[in-house]
């Protein structure tokens, strides 16, 4: 992609109304444009790497056995009415009324819908266990949206739902997508930790957040540091084998890890060694709940069983944070100049950049090196403009390019061109086809 011909609109002032580094970065990187408040348009930039992270969470859920499907933003009010959350879901719900003056509401979540579609289509225990996830937008009127895609009114999120005969069964699917989310944030370059955690709406008593340290985060969480080393994709887990999945989340549950709404001080001082203790603050990125039959009973949802009985299905419901992602990685990933992008979720593997775009030499090199590494599938921003190359190297830090590929006239006389990888700092003067071969 030829940067004269991308919409990369940045900034080289901090914007005022942005209170946290990744709101600051991404309007600063052009990734995002606020509509209303809470409410942003993704643009070329932002949207590549919101699709990058969307890609990462379907792979794992597809990984897990889940069916990817598409259920609708709006929804009609009646089903919500039969759960019972209509009323109780309160100021946050969007309620619409249609030109009939039916009552509709943007949804904030899915499980009304998602019980009724598998009630429709479930008769016998041969249809479980079952899970199903969309990625879709959701709506919620906050009360305070702020800093940025962390807290939007409009944001996408991947929810999963698991449909099972009972409650072993569906403790199995909630331990299947516990694994599952530490694979998916790990794959983001994701420190992820699972937290016992309250409910809140959505009901039920098994239940996990999953948090990502960062000084900016809303929530403070309190841990065992044990768990922060732990590598989960060193490791080649069978997730259809429960014998293999089950000491995985084991391991994670029996050490204290707790966010503030459930932190018990002498609890976490009793179980944890001080030089082992761990207090910081977080980004809330996935959320797990287990909660039994509490949809299924009042939606009807039911199976028959082997011996002829119906009964309820046991449900769990798996949601992660895509849209807030992409704020919380740069507030992970970032340093004075700009963003930092692990190579998974970059918008670009490489960025380009033509330090004398007037110079024939230079033009004749960087098109030929832009044209490999497209036909090698290597995602590449190049930066053919007439820019001075202060701004361009500027502009280039900014947005975060995992490596950037330096071309000038003085390199090229001896052979040379430049590669610089953008977490580290380091460069090297190699020839151009060294280059190729060490970013393929
Ligand atoms: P929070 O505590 O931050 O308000 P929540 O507990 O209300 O989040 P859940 O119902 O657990 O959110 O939704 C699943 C996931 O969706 C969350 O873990 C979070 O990553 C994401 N999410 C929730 N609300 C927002 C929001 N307003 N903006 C962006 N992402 C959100
Ligand atoms: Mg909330
Ligand atoms: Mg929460
Ligand atoms: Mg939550």
């Amino acid at each position: 992609m030829r940067l004269s011909r991308y919409f990369l609109p940045t900034l080289k002032e901090t914007p005022a109304e942005a209170e946290i580094v990744s709101h600051r970065l991404m309007l600063r990187a052009g990734m995002i444009r606020q509509g209303a408040a809470g409410i942003y348009s993704w643009l070329p930039l932002g949207y590549a790497v919101l699709q990058n992270i969307e890609q990462i969470v379907r792979e794992e859920q597809d990984r897990a056995g889940a069916n990817e499907l598409l259920m609708p933003t709006i929804q009609s009010s009646e089903l919500w009415r039969q759960s019972g959350r209509y009323e109780d879901y309160g100021k946050e719900m969007l309620r619409i009324k249609d030109r009939h003056g039916r009552e509709m509401l943007y949804g904030p979540t899915n499980e009304e819908l998602i019980t009724e579609i598998f009630r429709a289509g479930a008769k016998s225990y041969r249809d479980v266990p079952s899970m199903l996830y969309h990625i879709q937008w959701k709506f919620r009127d906050e009360v305070r949206p702020r800093f940025g895609v962390m807290r939007g009114r409009e944001f996408l999120m991947k929810d999963a739902y698991s449909f099972d005969l009972d409650q072993e069964s569906a403790h199995r699917a909630y331990r299947k997508q516990f694994v599952t989310y530490l694979r998916t944030f790990a794959r983001m370059g994701l420190k992820a930790v699972p937290m016992e955690a309250e409910t809140g709406p959505i009901g039920g008593n098994l239940s996990h957040e999953f948090v990502i340290l960062a000084d900016t985060g809303e929530t403070e969480i309190f841990t065992h540091k044990d768990l922060l080393d732990y590598d989960v994709l060193g490791q080649n887990i069978d997730l259809d084998d429960d014998d293999q999945i089950k000491p995985i989340v084991d391991y994670w549950t029996t050490q204290y890890a707790r966010t503030d709404d459930m932190h018990d001080q002498a609890e976490f001082e009793r179980q944890v060694p001080e030089d082992k203790r761990v207090q910081r603050r977080g980004i809330e990125v996935g959320h797990i709940f287990y909660f039994g039959t509490k949809y299924s009973e009042p939606l009807e949802a039911n199976v028959s069983t082997k011996d002829g009985q119906s009964v309820p299905v046991h449900m769990g419901s798996y949601g992660v944070g895509v849209s807030r992602l992409v704020g919380g990685l740069i507030e992970a990933f970032h340093d004075d100049a700009g963003i930092v992008w692990p190579e998974s979720v970059a918008p670009f593997k490489v960025g380009l950049i033509n330090l004398r775009a007037n110079d024939e030499s230079c033009r004749t090199a960087c098109d030929e090196l832009h044209a490999k590494l497209e036909q090698a599938g290597i995602t590449v921003l190049y930066d053919d403009t007439d820019e001075s190359p202060g701004a361009k190297f500027a502009q280039m830090d900014l947005i975060g390019l995992p490596w950037q590929l330096i071309v000038g006239p003085k390199g090229l006389k001896a052979g040379t061109v430049e590669l610089k990888h953008r977490a580290s700092g380091e460069r090297h003067e190699l020839s151009p086809d060294a280059a190729l071969q060490k970013l393929a």
